[in-house]
């Protein structure tokens, strides 16, 4: 069969296949440990998943409008106000089957064949690909590990032309667990300003920060980038919800609008029971995010402290989200039973075949010396797979 040129312009999402491989091995009996998952290892919390149970009790089974439903875009709105201090109109919201199809829609809205969309690297996996689904090109902006992956403002200027339509910025980042400081982001702003760039601020880890660091989002730093910003967010990371698939825009009325035009001819509202829990989540008083983000600091310098042990590599500690990025070029060149490890790929299959540990490659990210480990699991996971791991590397010559 002969498909659409456009798949073949993208492979499957590698994190969510790995993830998938390791929950695959499992489930044949072996003892796989996990640090693939892009999810926090905690349950929904009950007070959600109440509310979810109350909707389908009381018949909230219907569709909804496209966008959302009217209690949810206002919580939305609210959470915008008190987080960032910017009044949006409900007009300009749209709730989505999670930020990746807000990530989605925004790209097939905004870009034509021939448009370039910068995303600083490391990136998530599905930037570059959602940018090529909607016919535009991908332009990598590299960032050094030995400056915290900050975007250098000369660079990003280097890399505009008059083709770039827009900016991707996702603080904190996964993979890198990097959060944009004031300063980067005055410094990005006045340049998307200057040559009229689209910010999409993809803010989907904003409340995984650590050590009393803040996250800041554009939006916040100046009235005259809300006609060029759309910020990205969702209740998948912050309230242990990916499965619920809830998201959400917020932007130019515009942009909103031709996105719920997009989204009413492909999937219509996200789930009714799931915008429900979603609301129950947002109206929610932050204790469940506290008591996550205690747990997750303490894996965090658990975990970055046993990966500086392993001989060749290294690892920085990461101000947010709940990945680890390991530098590991030092093992690169070595050999193990199953052959020499030239790349992340293949130290990645080697720990997931000899030591039943899962963690995804860097090549995905953009990245050629690093793996990510993700530290949201159980203790006695995280001990048992840092333990595998380091026997594993260990015993590579
Ligand atoms: N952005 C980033 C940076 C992510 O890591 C993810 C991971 N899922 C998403 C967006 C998508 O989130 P969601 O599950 O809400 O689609
Ligand atoms: N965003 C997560 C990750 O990077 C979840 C998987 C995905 O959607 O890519 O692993």
């Amino acid at each position: 069969m002969k498909l659409a040129a456009r798949i073949a312009r993208i492979g499957p999402s590698p994190t969510l296949h790995i993830t998938a491989t390791a929950k695959a091995m499992t489930s044949q009996g072996l003892d796989v440990v996990d640090f693939a998952a892009g999810e926090p290892a905690w349950d929904t919390p009950d007070f959600v998943k109440a509310a979810a149970k109350a909707a389908i009790d009381a018949g909230f089974t219907k569709y909804t409008p496209v966008g959302g439903i009217p209690e949810l875009k206002a919580a939305i709105v609210h959470k915008l106000a008190r987080d960032h201090g910017v009044q949006y109109d409900p007009s300009q919201i749209i709730v989505s089957c999670g930020a990746k199809h807000a990530l989605y829609n925004l790209a097939q809205v905004l870009f034509d064949p021939g448009d370039e969309v910068i995303i600083p690297a490391p990136y998530w996996v599905s930037y570059p690909e959602i940018v090529r689904l909607a016919d535009a090109t991908p332009v990598f902006l590299p960032t050094q590990e030995s400056m915290q992956y900050a975007i250098d403002p000369k660079a990003l200027e280097a890399c505009i032309t008059p083709q770039t339509k827009a900016l991707i910025l996702n603080s904190p980042c996964n993979p890198t667990g990097t959060l944009y400081t004031r300063q980067t982001l005055e410094a990005v702003a006045t340049i998307a300003l200057r040559h009229n760039l689209i910010i999409i601020s993809d803010e989907i880890y904003e409340t995984l920060v650590y050590d009393g660091a803040q996250h800041i989002s554009p939006i916040s730093l100046t009235p005259d980038l809300l006609a060029q910003t759309v910020v990205v967010n969702g209740v998948s990371k912050s309230f242990a919800m990916t499965g619920w698939r809830i998201g959400y825009a917020a932007g130019p009325q515009d942009i909103i609008t031709a996105m719920t035009h997009l989204q009413s001819q492909s999937t219509s509202n996200p789930s009714s029971i799931a915008q429900k829990a979603a609301l129950a989540a947002l109206q929610s008083d932050g204790t469940f995010c506290h008591t996550l983000v205690a747990d997750l600091i303490r894996k965090r310098d658990f975990m970055i402290q046993q990966l500086n042990t392993m001989p060749g590599i290294t690892c920085p500690l990461p101000s947010g989200t709940f990945y680890a990025f390991p530098n590991v070029s030092a093992l690169l060149g070595r050999e193990s039973r199953q052959g020499p490890l030239h790349t992340p790929s293949d130290l990645a299959t080697y720990l997931l075949h000899e030591a039943h540990v899962a963690c995804v490659p860097g090549e995905p990210f953009g990245a050629t010396q690093h793996l990510r480990l993700s530290y949201t699991g159980d203790w006695e996971v995280l001990k048992r797979g840092l333990a595998r791991m380091e026997a594993a590397i260990r015993a590579l010559t």
